[in-house]
């Protein structure tokens, strides 16, 4: 598989189990999202979107943002990343510790921006 650029999300109920690349598929239910790793490794990445957590928000064009990156998932393929709508940001080990301290403020922030953008683009 072919190291991908931009990912979209698909609601499931629950995280199927044959994943397709591209695809972040988010389960309400079972409180994760899923997708194959970016680098396309072909590793199943999970991200718990319970407390504490990761988290994801959807802006106005249904595109997702994803916090912080995969660098506390210590994938085996050392991929680190996050998703900012629908797009994969590579990140260093350094941008990602920085990425990472992201406070519950700085994700009201990032909220706000998210929205205040998309006011703005209408
Ligand atoms: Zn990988």
């Amino acid at each position: 598989m072919d190291k991908i650029n931009e990912i979209e999300p698909v609601a499931v109920l629950h995280i199927p189990k044959c994943l397709k690349s591209g695809k972040l598929y988010v389960s309400d239910y079972d409180g994760q999202a899923v997708h194959l790793c970016a680098c396309g490794c072909g590793f199943a990445v999970r991200t718990p979107l319970r407390e504490g957590g990761w988290w994801f928000l959807t802006d106005a064009e249904g595109k997702i943002v994803l916090r912080p990156s995969t660098l506390g998932l210590e994938l085996p393929c050392g991929s680190i990343y996050c998703i900012t709508h629908n797009r994969i940001e590579w990140l260093t080990r350094e941008e990602a510790l920085q990425c990472n301290t992201t406070t519950d403020s700085a994700r009201r922030a990032k909220e706000e921006e998210i929205h205040t953008a998309s006011d703005a683009s209408r």
